[in-house]
């Protein structure tokens, strides 16, 4: 189970400060920076609009990181987890791991089944494994 705690060592560093400050190519010169308003390499002060830019940017990847996070933590499980098992371990909350969830069963990656009031999601992968045995 070093896997596990991996994945929550992870998460853990990553909601805590990473998540807020991922790198992003700087509108002049390209290089990545963490920074929000300014570079550090070219100097430069950003503009209003750069800003924007770059927020929004940020947040694209975040919402890409988190899809790849809970794609993470599903291929570390043996069995299929909830949503809470899943926002708990990414370190979001429900709406938002349910949210990903769901755009990743669009996307075809994952697949739940309803067991009770609750989904139960499974990489692809291992839920054919599971369910073409019988
Ligand atoms: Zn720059």
């Amino acid at each position: 189970m070093v896997g596990t705690k991996s994945i929550r060592e992870t998460t853990k560093s990553w909601v805590e400060g990473t998540l807020r400050s991922l790198p992003i190519p700087c509108p002049r010169c390209s290089r990545k920076t963490k920074a929000e308003d300014h570079c550090q390499y070219c100097k430069a002060k950003w503009t209003k609009e750069e800003i924007t830019l770059v927020n929004k940017q940020r947040k694209e990847l975040e919402k890409a990181t988190i899809g790849y996070m809970i794609l993470k933590f599903l291929e570390e499980q043996e069995w299929p987890s909830t949503t809470e098992d899943t926002a708990n371990a990414v370190g979001v909350t429900w709406h938002t791991a349910q949210i990903h969830l769901f755009k990743l069963q669009a996307e075809g990656k994952i697949k739940y089944r309803k067991v009770g009031r609750q989904n139960q999601w499974w990489l692809v992968r291992k839920y054919e494994k599971e369910f073409s045995k019988h």
